[in-house]
């Protein structure tokens, strides 16, 4: 594989695309907007320049995978010489199921389809395509540059070839890929979220505080990060529609989402991306400051 499309330059998609390019190949980044894509050109450019800085890239190279990316709004163009497609476009089936249809019309019979998403079946992605058998699901983790692990997520019809493909690929890009089925939540997410949920249910029966309830899992389970800090990171927003993935998908009232989470979604909480969820955020500041509400 040489040619690889991603579409979607956000948070993921940048850092798919940084991943690729630093590692030879030559990466055409699809978004909506050319302001889209000029700022993950941004991004990338500046963690390239960290990775310069801690001495773990040349300034050679750096400059080698930023000529290896190039942008398109207009998606025909973007997947017309792919050997892979990544989609890692907004979490939302229906413009998923839309952009399968679509890049199946445009991109070379051959290529395989894989998407990047948190939750959505890739199972019903692909039966959308002409090539069910060449879709399938490559999750890889935020931040894409640093974090080792690429879930691939093998669908119903995803052949073994393809599955064997795209772990080989995984490894070229210096990651530990991990194969898995195409059930709800895949695994990291049918684990991590009902811990997140069961968090936020100790919080919502008075159990502990915000401060404490992280403070258990970071130094009794030697987390990095506790699961409501986690949980602002991630999105509230993004737990929330998970969780109802996992309860739609097993129909079981364990995934149920905890009523404290869908207030705080609901009142526009989100963590760190709307400035506050379990913590208060303010911009430039590293302080890890429990919100208002939640001050004991
Ligand atoms: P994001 O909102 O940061 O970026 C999504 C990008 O997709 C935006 O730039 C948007 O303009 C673009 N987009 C929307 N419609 C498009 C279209 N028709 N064509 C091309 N581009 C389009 O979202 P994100 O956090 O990068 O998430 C992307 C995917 O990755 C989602 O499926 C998400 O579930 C998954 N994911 C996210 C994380 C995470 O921590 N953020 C982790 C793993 C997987």
């Amino acid at each position: 594989m040489k040619n690889i499309s991603v579409i979607g330059s956000g948070t993921m998609g940048n850092g798919i695309a940084h991943v690729f390019a630093q590692h030879g190949f030559e990466v055409s980044l699809i978004d909506i907007k050319q302001e889209f894509l000029d700022k993950a050109l941004a991004t990338i450019r500046k963690n390239l320049d960290r990775q310069v800085s801690k001495s773990t890239l040349s300034e050679e190279d750096k400059n080698a995978a930023l000529r290896r990316i190039n942008t398109f709004t207009d998606l025909e163009d973007g997947v017309r010489n792919a050997d892979l497609v990544v989609e890692a476009a907004s979490e939302n089936l229906g413009l998923k199921l839309d952009i399968f249809r679509k890049i199946d019309q445009f991109s070379p019979q051959k290529a395989i389809l894989a998407s990047n998403t948190s939750s959505i079946s890739i199972t019903k992605i692909a039966a959308v395509t002409k090539r069910p058998s060449q879709v399938i699901g490559m999750h890889f983790m935020n931040p894409v540059p640093v974090m080792r692990l690429v879930e691939v997520i093998r669908g119903y019809s995803t052949s073994g070839d393809v599955t064997n493909r795209i772990m080989e690929l995984s490894k070229n890009l210096s990651k530990d890929p991990v194969e898995v089925n195409d059930y709800p939540g895949f695994v990291a997410n049918r684990i991590l979220m009902p811990m997140i949920n069961e968090a936020i249910s100790s919080l919502y029966e008075g159990v502990a505080g915000v401060y404490e309830i992280d403070t258990v899992m970071k130094l009794g389970m030697a987390h990095p990060m506790g699961p409501l800090q986690l949980a602002d990171f991630i999105g509230l927003d993004v737990c929330l529609s998970i969780l109802r993935v996992l309860q739609d998908g097993f129909g079981n009232p364990k995934y149920a989402p905890c009523p404290l989470l869908v207030n705080m979604v609901e009142a526009g909480f989100k963590g760190v991306k709307t400035g506050e969820g379990f913590y208060q955020y303010t911009p430039g500041s590293k302080d890890l400051v429990v919100a208002p509400r939640f001050k004991k």
